[in-house]
């Protein structure tokens, strides 16, 4: 079967086509400036990417052109709409109401609108996406695969935070976290280059990326993670400053004359290590400018690989243990001395790294030693093949 798996924002939206038997990608693209003007960006496999500006006025016009480049006589994979079996949306936020993906129903829908509050910038533009294709394709199955479902089998005490009760009860204020696709595609790809049973064991998964999280996986179950209620929370990221003491917000409130929407924005949007270095939110940009002696890249990306393995001792002490532990996304597909820097604070766990293999980037590789008590991997991530599998399994 074909599933076209798309993955919608308010103005853009990412998508492929996926052939679910060979596993395949038969052709990739991207629109964006949707609503503004509109670009669409398409390439088949093994074809020329092609870049096209296309008024969108809305996300029903962009799909359209996905379609047609799609069916396209000349540069399209697939005859006509009929060979597209199924789509598989990527959707934030599933709250409590979803600890797995679903078909996509009116009443599925309105689980997830229920939601929005939780995701105001993502949620409802996800359903925009999930409406235009309706339109576009409405006896074609459809499947939400979320962000947060794989992270509900967290015990209680990894997800209550330490605030009154009531906002939990109200409003479900609590840790979610985010990135599950990745987390759980990773955790399982993980287990099987190791050989291991997924159910028996215990594996943190480091997703750095302009967005970052980690997360514990005991016996194939997210027990923890490092994002929270929005992905603000956790790590140093890009652009993002993770975990700090929230009194620091009424403190620049009144130091800045700040209110609420500029201190969120600073902190989603002006934080992390570009925040930090003053540089970039790049890693390409923060290593050459410590080659080149900038003493704020450096403290940048010290910062961010010390906040990394901080939080791999802490899911270690939340697992009591850990077997494996593979770095993905990125930041943890292709930058070795990032992973290098965050292994050398885990010598007490018997890590020990191979320098040689640790230079490869961007694929399934194992780097550690055969001696390393832990095994370090790394995992290319693959959300949209996860989406599609979810999709085949659901329809
Ligand atoms: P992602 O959000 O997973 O697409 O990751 C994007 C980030 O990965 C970029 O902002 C860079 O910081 C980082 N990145 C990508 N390629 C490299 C590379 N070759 N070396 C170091 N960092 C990289």
């Amino acid at each position: 079967m074909n599933v076209l798996v798309i993955n919608c924002g308010s103005s853009s939206l990412k998508f492929q086509l996926i052939n679910s038997d060979t596993e395949a990608v038969l052709a990739k693209g991207l629109c964006e400036r949707i609503g503004i003007d509109g670009r669409l960006t398409y390439q088949p496999a093994g074809g020329e990417k092609s870049v096209e500006e296309k008024p969108m006025p809305t996300h029903t016009e962009a799909i359209q052109y996905v379609i047609d480049a799609l069916t396209d006589a000349e540069r399209g994979v697939v005859g006509s709409l009929s060979e597209i079996g199924a789509v598989g949306h990527r959707l934030v936020h599933g709250g409590e109401k979803f600890a797995s993906s679903a078909v996509i129903t009116e009443e599925m829908i309105k689980a997830v609108e229920e939601c929005n509050d939780l995701a105001p910038l993502h949620n409802p533009a996800n359903l925009i996406g999930v409406r235009a294709c309706q339109e576009l394709m409405p006896n074609v199955p459809m499947v939400g695969v979320f962000d947060t479902a794989f992270h509900q089998t967290m015990p209680e005490k990894a997800y209550m935070y330490g605030l009154p009760y009531e906002y939990y009860e109200k409003y479900k204020v609590r840790r979610y976290g985010f990135h599950g696709t990745s987390h759980s595609f990773v955790s399982k790809r993980t287990a099987e280059l190791l050989d291991r049973s997924y159910d028996a064991t215990k594996t943190i998964v480091c997703h750095l990326g302009n967005g970052a999280s980690i997360c514990a996986v005991r016996n194939g179950k997210s027990v923890d993670t490092s994002m929270g209620l929005t992905p603000l929370e956790g790590l140093v990221m890009g652009t993002r400053s993770g975990d700090i003491d929230p009194a620091i917000l009424e403190f620049l409130a009144k130091k800045e004359g700040m209110d609420i929407t500029e201190l969120m924005t600073m902190l989603n949007k002006k934080s992390g290590v570009q925040g930090v270095s003053g540089i970039s939110s790049d890693f390409r940009d923060l290593a050459a400018g410590a080659e080149a002696g900038n003493k704020r890249a450096q403290i940048a990306l010290d910062v961010f690989c010390y906040r990394v393995a901080k939080y791999v001792g802490s899911y270690v002490a939340a697992m009591n243990g850990v077997d494996a532990i593979a770095f993905t996304a990125g930041i943890g597909e292709n930058d070795g001395s990032v992973r290098e820097k965050v292994c050398s604070y885990l010598g007490y766990l018997g890590i020990e790294i191979d320098k040689e293999a640790n230079k490869q980037r961007g694929e399934e590789i194992v780097i550690s030693t055969p001696d390393s008590k832990v095994k370090v991997l790394v995992v290319p991530t693959n959300e949209e093949l996860a989406i599609a599998r979810e999709t085949v399994a659901l329809v």
